[in-house]
């Protein structure tokens, strides 16, 4: 073997934007965001296996860049990912993100993956999966706030997972609406273009809100939400960058991923410290409960969890081998003596 032909040991499969495209295309979006679902499902329900630490965030005027790890102890995982509101005006994505998957008992690289998709598949399915728990069970309406970039994913993934047969749309910028109504329209699901958010919310028994604005917003205010309502809030993902009113988080059963980050960066960053939340992987375990009458408001203070990013990497991993939609990059340096690493470049001049 010459240096030029890397062996098998130093490739690592990498899905790039077009493999993940091809992926989704080959599996079908709505079965891919079922089985996604139930990766991420099976491992909430092993949550303390995990490695748990607050996303590393460096937070500027802009936006933030974050890492999201965990480890199972088996697998390593972690997510680069940032959040820029005003990217959009710009030209640029606000979410953009990649992330890798590492054998823990040697330390290489397993899975090198775009993360863009597969940030906005994982947060639509977490989204629809923790509605199957907490959203009422006859629930077949959504207002969806926020018709950017997450909204076809979340509307396709409550349709799937939920069986949600009507969106109602709403957006600041009605352009946004009018690309997710003609991106929707052979979806099969009814999606309706709505002129307010009060228009949107009218009859729909569960509300996303995916709004991107870097400051404390209130795209829900109190008046404006009903008893018995399940709200899948996940615009609200970073400090000093909120969705709700307090007063509905005051009247809501508040469910989180990860307290310690959710504290920090979602709706309840809003509320004193000590404010009653459940962990909804303890809902998903059945430790504890979820919704428990027609009339309580449920509130899912989505942030998105590194948990969530390392399931999507793992399911994207099973899958390498039923799609092939991916490459091989040389990533590992590999002497073939492991310490002749120098004598490695000398034999590279040729
Ligand atoms: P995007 O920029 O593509 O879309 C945001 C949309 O919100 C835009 O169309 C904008 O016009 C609209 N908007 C802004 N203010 C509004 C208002 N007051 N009322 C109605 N619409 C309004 O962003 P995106 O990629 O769709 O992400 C949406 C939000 O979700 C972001 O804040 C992002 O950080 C967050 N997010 C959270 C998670 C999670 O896991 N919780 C994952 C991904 C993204």
């Amino acid at each position: 073997m010459t240096q030029s032909t890397p062996s098998k040991l130093a490739m690592v499969p990498f899905v790039s934007v077009d493999n993940m495209m091809e992926i989704i295309n080959n599996i079908g979006l709505e079965e891919l965001l079922v089985e996604l679902a139930s990766f991420i499902e099976s491992d909430f329900k092993r949550w303390e296996q995990f490695d748990k630490t607050p996303r590393v965030a460096a937070h500027s005027e802009e936006g933030v860049i974050e890492l999201m790890p965990t480890s199972d102890g088996e697998v390593y995982g972690f997510k680069y990912v940032n959040g820029h509101p005003k990217n959009q005006q710009e030209g640029f994505q606000t979410v953009t993100a990649f992330g890798v998957l590492a054998d823990v008992s040697n330390g290489y690289p397993l899975l090198f993956s775009e993360m863009t998709i597969l940030t906005a598949l994982r947060t639509a399915a977490t989204s629809a999966l923790v509605a199957k728990y907490l959203a009422s069970k006859n629930a077949n309406t959504m207002a969806l706030i926020g018709n950017g970039a997450q909204c076809e994913f979340q509307a396709i993934a409550f349709k799937a997972i939920c069986g949600i047969d009507t969106v109602k749309l709403y957006d600041i910028d009605s352009g946004a609406t009018e690309k997710a109504i003609s991106n929707l329209a052979n979806q099969g699901i009814r999606a309706i273009a709505c002129k307010s958010s009060e228009e949107a919310i009218a009859g729909a028994q569960i509300i996303t809100t995916c709004t991107a604005d870097k400051q404390y917003a209130t795209i829900l205010s109190d008046n404006m939400v009903g008893s018995g309502v399940h709200i899948n809030a996940i615009g609200g993902d970073c400090p000093g960058k909120t969705e709700l009113h307090r007063d509905i988080l005051m009247r809501s059963d508040i469910f989180v991923e990860f307290p310690p980050q959710t504290r920090i960066e979602g709706e309840i960053q809003q509320l004193d410290n000590n404010h009653q939340v459940t962990e909804i992987w303890q809902v998903m375990t059945g430790a504890t409960q979820g919704r428990r009458n027609n009339n309580q408001i449920t509130l899912f203070d989505s942030v998105g969890f590194a948990i969530e990013d390392f399931s999507a990497l793992r399911y994207i991993h099973d899958q390498l081998g039923r799609t092939g939609n991916y490459i091989e990059l040389d990533m590992i340096a590999d002497p073939d003596d492991t310490r002749d690493l120098f004598g490695m470049v000398l034999r590279a001049q040729g």
